[in-house]
C-alpha cells in the first residue's frame, strides 16, 4: 500500500510497520484469544507488554536507574498542572518562555505555585530565538525550572539543555519534550523530570510518558489527585488506576521499531538523530535558497521536528495546500496562531517524504515565479 506523506504536528504519522503489526494482532494477541484492548491490565499478558515497553524505552533513551518511567494519562496539558502539584512544595518555580507551549505551562502553574517567575522570555522576538542562558534570571530556592525543549508551534528547539548548576540554580530542570522525545538522546545529568504526550513521536494519543528522578517523588501538594501523584503512580508500576493499555502497547511496538533502525554504525535513537538532522537540513536548505519561502527562526535553535514556513505571497497559500494534497503531501497547514505552513517531520517521516515535499515546493515556486 502506497500511503501519502503525513506532515501532521500531532496526532502524527506512525510507522506503517507498527500499524500493520497492531492490525494483525487486533483480534488475537499472541494466541491469547484476546485483543490488547480487551485484556486486564494486571493479567500476565498485558504485564509482559508493559514490562517490555518500559525496558525498551529505558534502553532507547538510556534512562539512568535512579529515574522512574511512568505511563500516565492526561497529555502534556494535564502535566502542566500535575508537575506543579507534585514539585512546587517550595512555592517558587522558574519558567523559560520560548513559545506557546511554555506560555501555557506558566499560565497553568500559576494555579498551584505562589511565585511562578518568568526567568527569560523570547516574546520580544515573536518566539524566533532562545534567550541566551547568561541572561536568565533564575530564582533562589525554586522548586523547579521549566522549559519546553521543542516548541511544536513556533518551531524552536533547544539543541543543548542548560546546566542549571553552572547558572547558579540548585533547582531540578523540568522539560516538556512532547514533540522531541525519541528524536535524539537526552542528557539526563541535566534533567530532573521530563514529560511528553505520545501522539507526536511515539504512538496514539492518550498515553503520557513521565521520566522522573526518584528524589523528586513524595512532595505532592495536598490538592494533588492520587492518580496524578508521581510517588503513588511509581509505587504501583503505573497501575494505581487503569493505564492507557492500548497506547502502551502501540508505543511498545514503536520502541521495537526504533531499536531496529540503523544508520551506518548507529542504531536506535542515535540512528534516528542522524536521519532527523539530514531531513531537517534538506528542508531548511531548500527554504533558505528559495525566493518564495521563509523560516524566521534563528539558526541555532531551529527545530528538527516542526518546521514552520511562510509563503512571501500569502495569496498563494490555498493553492500551495491544494497542490500538496494532490501529490499526497498531507496536513501542511500552519497552526492557526502562527499561520503559513508547518511541516512536522517526526521519526516516522522518511527522508523520501521530505524530498517529495522539497521537490513539490520547488516546482510550485517555478510555476508561480
Ligand atoms: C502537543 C503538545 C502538548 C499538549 O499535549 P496534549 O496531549 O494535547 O495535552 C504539550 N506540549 C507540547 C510541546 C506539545 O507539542
Amino acid at each position: 500500500m502506497n500511503r501519502p506523506y503525513n506532515f501532521s504536528a500531532g496526532p502524527a504519522a506512525i510507522p506503517a510497520e507498527v500499524l500493520e503489526l497492531a492490525a494483525s494482532e487486533m483480534l488475537d494477541w499472541h494466541g491469547s484469544g484476546m485483543g490488547v484492548m480487551e485484556m486486564s491490565h494486571r493479567g500476565k499478558e498485558f504485564m509482559s507488554i508493559y514490562e517490555q515497553a518500559e525496558a525498551d524505552l529505558r534502553e532507547l533513551l538510556a534512562v539512568p536507574a535512579n529515574f522512574k518511567i511512568l505511563f500516565m494519562q492526561g497529555g502534556g496539558l494535564a502535566e502542566n498542572a500535575i508537575v506543579p502539584m507534585n514539585l512546587a512544595h517550595l512555592g517558587t518555580a522558574d519558567f523559560v518562555l520560548t513559545g506557546s507551549w511554555s506560555q501555557k505551562s506558566l499560565k497553568e502553574a500559576r494555579k498551584y505555585v505562589s511565585e511562578a517567575h518568568v526567568a527569560a522570555s523570547a516574546e520580544d522576538s515573536n518566539f524566533t530565538a532562545i534567550p541566551p542562558t547568561s541572561s536568565w534570571d533564575l530564582s533562589r530556592g525554586a522548586s523547579y525550572v521549566h522549559l519546553c525543549t521543542n516548541e511544536t508551534i513556533h518551531g524552536v528547539e533547544f539543541h543543548e539543555l542548560p546546566d542549571l548548576k553552572a547558572l547558579g540554580s540548585d533547582a531540578p530542570l523540568v522539560i516538556d519534550f512532547s514533540s522531541q522525545v525519541a528524536s535524539r538522546p537526552v542528557d539526563w545529568s541535566r534533567v530532573g523530570l521530563a514529560f511528553g504526550g505520545a501522539q507526536k513521536n511515539i504512538g496514539p494519543a492518550g498515553l503520557t510518558i513521565v521520566v522522573v528522578r526518584e528524589d523528586l517523588l513524595g512532595h505532592a501538594l495536598p490538592v494533588c489527585p492520587s492518580a496524578f501523584d508521581y510517588k503513588i503512580v511509581a509505587d504501583n508500576q503505573s497501575m494505581f488506576n487503569t493505564p492507557p493499555t492500548w497506547g502502551i502497547y502501540v508505543a511498545g511496538l514503536t520502541f521495537q521499531w526504533l531499536k531496529r533502525q540503523r544508520e551506518g554504525e548507529l542504531s536506535g535513537i542515535a540512528a534516528m538523530e542522524q536521519r532527523n538532522i539530514a531531513k531537517a537540513e534538506l528542508l531548511y536548505r531548500s527554504i533558505d535558497q528559495s525566493q518564495l519561502y521563509v523560516n524566521k527562526v534563528a539558526a541555532n535553535c531551529r527545530s528538527r521536528m516542526n518546521i514552520p514556513f511562510f509563503l512571501r505571497n500569502e495569496a498563494l497559500n490555498d493553492a500551495f495546500l491544494a497542490g500538496a494534497k494532490e501529490r499526497g503531501l498531507l496536513q501542511l497547514k500552519g497552526h492557526k496562531s502562527v499561520g503559513g505552513m508547518r511541516a512536522s517531520i517526526y521519526n516516522a517521516m522518511p527522508l523520501a517524504g521530505v524530498q517529495a515535499l522539497v521537490d513539490y515546493m520547488h516546482a510550485f515556486e517555478q510555476q508561480h515565479a
